[in-house]
C-alpha cells in the first residue's frame, strides 16, 4: 500500500512536472533594472509561471514549446505601483467621494475595482499595493483572490483591506449629513490602543498584508515656511498598532503629511511614509537611518490641487510648490522612493505613468525612476528577486515597450505587451 501511494505520488509529481509549458521570448533590448545595463538580444525561457534563464540569443539552443518574438522591442520587467485604490474611481472633491460610498453598493464598486485592476495591468504594473477599500469593507481581498483564482485579469495584489483612523479624525469621508443617519465609514475607527490592536488583528484576520493608518491632519503651513499638523494617534495608539502589525510579521504603511505624522509614524515601526509632502530634513534622516521607503504621489496632488482649491482648500497647491526642492533634498540624503501614485484618487483611465516624469524632472536619472517602480517596489513589499527584475526564479512579470524608456521615458505610457505570472495579457498589435 505504502509502494502503491509513493508511485502515485511520483507519477503526480511527474505529471505537475510535465504541465509546466516553457516559452522563449526573444528580446531585442532588455533593461538590467539593478545594474541599469541595456542587454542586446537576449532569450528569456519562462517555465511555468517563473523565468527559467535569461541568455545570449546566440548561446542559446534549448527547445521551447513555444516562442515569443519581441526582437523589436524593449523588455523591461513589470511594473510595480506601491499606491493605488481599485476602489476608488476618482475623488477630486469630498461629493465625488461621498457618490461613491453613498449611492454605489459594494458590489457595484467591486465590479468596478475588477475593471481598475484589468486596468493596472493593461498599463503594464504587473503588482499594486492597494491602500484602502474607503468604505468598501474587506472587497480588495476578495479581488485580489479572484486574480489569484484567475476569474479575472489582474496585477498581483497586496492589499491592506479598511485602513485605521481614530474616531472621527478621518480628513475626507463622508461628513455634514444629519447625525441621526448612520452612513458608511471610509475606514476603520478606534479609540484606545486596544481598540488599535483588535483593528489590525481583524484586519490580518480577513486577509490584509498590510496595515495602513492614516497619521495626521489638519495641514498648515507656518511663515517659517514649515508644514504643521495635528497627529491622529495617541502614542499609546499608534505605538499599539505598529507593535501588534510588526509582531505578526506584517508591515505598516503611513499616510502621513507632515513632520509631526511623519516621525511618530516611523517610531512607530511604518515601513513607508505615503505622500509626506511637508517632510523636513529631520524625518528625512530618520528614514535613512530606519531604512523606511517615501512614495510620494506627486501627479496625484497636482491632479486635485485645482478642483480642491476651487472647493475652498489651498494646501494641495502650497504642495505642489515646495515638492520639488522636497524632492531634491530627499534625494541627497538618499531617501529610498517606491514609486505610488495614489490612481483611484484619479480617475483609472488617466496615465499611470506620470509620476515618472515628474521624479525626473525634479531630479531622478530615467534609470533611477525605473527602479522605483522595479527592485524599490520589490524591496518595500519583501520581494526581493521575485519581481521587478528579469532573473532566474522570479515571476514571469513582463512587459514590452517599443522605445528605450531610459531615453524617453513617455514610453513606459505606451506599453505594447504584457505578461503576468507566465501568461500574456496584452499582445503585441
Ligand atoms: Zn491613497
Amino acid at each position: 500500500m505504502r509502494k502503491l501511494i509513493f508511485l502515485l505520488l511520483l507519477f503526480a509529481a511527474s505529471f505537475s512536472f510535465a504541465q509546466q509549458k516553457t516559452i522563449a521570448i526573444r528580446c531585442g533590448k532588455l533593461l538590467d533594472t539593478r545594474s541599469g545595463k541595456v542587454l542586446l538580444n537576449q532569450v528569456i525561457l519562462v517555465k511555468g509561471n517563473k523565468i527559467e534563464s535569461v541568455t545570449d540569443a546566440a548561446g542559446f539552443k534549448q527547445k521551447a514549446d513555444s516562442v515569443i518574438d519581441l526582437s523589436n522591442y524593449f523588455v523591461l520587467p513589470g511594473l510595480i505601483d506601491c499606491h493605488t485604490h481599485v476602489l476608488l474611481q476618482g475623488d477630486i472633491t469630498s461629493e465625488d467621494y461621498d457618490v461613491q460610498l453613498l449611492k454605489e453598493s459594494i458590489p457595484y464598486r467591486t465590479l468596478r475595482a475588477s475593471k481598475s485592476a484589468h486596468q493596472s495591468l493593461l498599463n503594464g504594473f504587473t503588482t499594486i499595493r492597494d491602500l484602502g477599500t474607503e468604505g468598501a469593507g474587506y472587497a480588495d481581498v476578495d479581488i485580489k483572490k479572484a486574480i489569484n483564482n484567475k476569474v479575472i485579469p489582474g496585477p498581483r495584489m497586496f492589499v491592506s483591506t479598511l485602513a485605521i483612523n481614530t474616531t472621527g479624525h478621518y480628513p475626507i469621508a463622508v461628513k455634514d449629513y444629519a447625525w441621526e443617519l448612520k452612513l458608511p465609514k471610509g475606514l476603520q475607527e478606534i479609540t484606545g490602543a486596544d481598540e488599535g490592536r483588535r483593528a489590525v488583528r481583524e484586519q490580518l484576520a480577513h486577509g490584509a498584508d498590510w496595515i495602513k493608518i492614516y497619521a495626521d491632519r489638519g495641514y498648515y503651513k507656518l511663515p517659517t515656511g514649515e508644514y504643521k499638523s495635528i497627529p491622529n494617534f495617541t502614542k499609546e495608539e499608534i505605538e499599539a498598532i505598529g507593535d501588534e502589525t510588526i509582531k505578526s510579521r506584517k508591515r505598516l504603511a503611513a499616510h502621513a503629511v507632515t513632520p509631526d505624522g511623519i516621525i511618530y509614524s516611523i517610531n512607530a515601526g511604518a515601513k513607508s511614509i505615503e505622500h509626506g509632502f511637508g517632510m523636513n530634513d529631520e524625518c528625512m534622516k530618520l528614514m535613512v537611518q530606519k531604512n523606511v521607503f517615501w512614495c510620494p504621489t506627486i501627479y496625484v496632488n497636482e491632479y486635485v490641487a485645482e478642483g480642491r482649491y476651487k472647493a475652498g482648500s489651498i494646501m494641495n497647491k502650497l504642495f505642489m510648490e515646495t515638492e520639488p526642492a522636497v524632492f531634491k533634498k530627499a534625494m541627497s540624503y538618499g531617501v529610498k522612493i517606491a514609486y505610488g501614485t495614489d490612481i483611484g484618487g484619479y480617475d483609472w483611465m488617466e496615465p499611470q505613468t506620470k509620476d515618472f516624469e515628474l521624479f525626473i524632472q525634479y531630479g531622478m536619472s530615467p534609470l533611477q525612476a525605473i527602479q522605483t517602480a522595479t527592485i524599490n517596489g520589490a524591496e518595500l513589499l519583501d520581494q526581493t528577486g521575485l519581481i521587478g527584475e528579469l532573473i532566474p526564479g522570479a515571476f514571469a512579470d513582463i512587459i514590452a515597450v517599443k522605445e528605450d524608456p531610459l531615453t524617453n521615458i513617455k514610453v513606459l505610457g505606451n506599453v505594447k505587451w504584457v505578461m503576468k505570472d507566465g501568461v500574456v495579457y496584452k499582445s503585441v498589435k
